[in-house]
């Protein structure tokens, strides 16, 4: 017997009819003899759909007032999730985030969880009933009710397996796992069993939008069995685990990331002395813009070229201030590009394997895809490439490190 927490997001119960499917899901892990506490988002489109009424009053609503009326989301489908259950004849009960007391700081509209009380939601679990408990949102010490920011359900999620201890943590979407790359881009993407927590971390935050990453901070901070799977497929989905077994059979690298969201800067022919790398970056950072990969080069002339990624939201304010920065320290000229694109190759295995690098390296080559810049972390390697050449990129990489799925078994 196990307690688990399971956590069905938005569109898991975006009808009756599937609130109602839920249940019978949920019924089966009871009949299994596991304790159950589920966690739910509001109905899909819901919360888009307060937000847009506040909107129609002010432009922009107090956060306070916000707060109590978007948790109305969550708070219609712990009650029909409730019903559903006990018209099948499990025993259940809802409670808010308040109810159970998920203790927020009052940072309304982003709170952070400080604490949860436990202890009710264990005598209801003694009395054999399922908790289903309203995710996204949570109360603070003088009562108000607060949200946790949007798509904070996961983090509910998580947050309650950990103060539970439970066994594992169970995220129900419309995807059946998190797979090597993007199916959409590679049809040979295999759905991964495992993977551990600093990947998929370094796996979202490049591009897979498969869990809130905050979730998955928290969850790997706890050390919460973390696992994907499909709402109304069966199938074991993804575990996101801490550890990192040696295996032979496990590839070295787990999957391959990349995104579109980012532009380059460059800046050429600045003196190369102590401090440039400053005067560069201070007013970039200074302009609130978060700068991602760097690499200077220098020159036979005592210049250096300086080039930078951002944001593509951040490119014109990037640029503006680069040009400012290049006027008065006498540079070269400013050059701007948008259409490139970021492809990493994500893995624990790298920490073992030396070639790593050089093997991605080889792949682009053989595609005739120049690299524009390399960065590398512990357990990732990242290129930036012309935008045209990214699906193409992803493609050989997928291949080159052996993650096709066999012929035959495209899930
Ligand atoms: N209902 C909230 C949102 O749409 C929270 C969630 O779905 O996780 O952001
Ligand atoms: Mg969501």
């Amino acid at each position: 017997m196990a307690l688990i927490v399971q956590k069905f997001g938005g569109t898991s119960v975006g009808s009756v009819e599937r609130i109602e499917q839920v249940a019978a899901k949920v019924k089966k892990f009871r009949d299994n003899g596991d304790d159950i506490v589920v966690v739910v988002s509001a109905m899909s489109g819901e919360t888009n759909r307060l937000i847009d009424l506040a909107k129609q009053i002010s432009e922009q609503p107090v956060a306070r007032e916000l707060d109590v009326m978007v948790s109305t989301g969550e708070q219609v489908t712990i009650a029909l999730l409730a019903m559903a259950l006990i018209k099948i004849g499990v025993p259940a009960v809802s409670y808010t985030g308040s109810q159970v007391r998920i203790l927020t700081d009052s940072a309304h509209t982003k709170a952070r969880i400080l604490q949860i009380d436990s202890q009710s939601i264990h005598k209801e679990l003694k009395a054999g009933r399922v908790v289903v408990v309203a995710g996204f949102q949570g109360v603070d010490e003088d009562g108000n009710i607060t949200t946790l920011g949007r798509g904070g359900s996961d983090t509910t999620g998580v947050a309650l397996a950990a103060a539970l201890k439970a066994d594992e943590c169970q995220i129900y979407t419309d995807v059946d796992g998190v797979y090597t790359t993007d199916p959409r881009v590679v049809a040979k993407a295999q759905r991964l069993d495992k993977i551990t927590f600093e990947e998929m971390l370094e796996m979202a935050s490049l591009g897979s939008k498969v869990l809130q990453i905050r979730a998955v901070e928290f969850a790997g901070k706890y050390s919460v069995p973390l696992r994907v799977l499909h709402s109304f497929q069966e199938g074991p989905g993804t575990l996101i685990t801490l550890d990192e077994e040696e295996s032979m059979e496990q590839p070295i690298i787990s999957g391959i990331a990349f995104n579109r969201d980012e532009a380059k800067l460059t800046i050429r022919g600045v003196p190369d002395t102590p401090g440039v790398a400053f005067k560069i970056l201070g007013p970039i950072s200074a302009a609130n813009v978060e700068v991602d990969m760097i690499v200077q080069n220098v020159a036979h002339d005592n210049t250096t070229d300086f080039t930078f990624t951002v944001h593509r939201n951040d490119y014109h304010n990037a640029l503006q201030v680069l040009e400012s920065i290049a006027r008065e320290m006498g540079a070269r000229e400013v050059i701007g590009d948008v259409d490139i694109a970021k492809v990493s190759i994500v893995g624990v295995g790298m920490r073992s394997h030396a070639g790593v690098a050089s093997r991605m390296f080889e792949a682009l080559a053989k595609e005739n895809i120049n690299i524009q810049m390399i960065s590398t972390s512990e357990i990732k390697v990242s290129v930036v490439i012309e935008e045209k050449y990214l699906e193409l990129a992803v493609r050989a990489l997928h291949t080159a490190f052996e993650l096709d799925a066999p012929a035959g078994k495209v899930e």
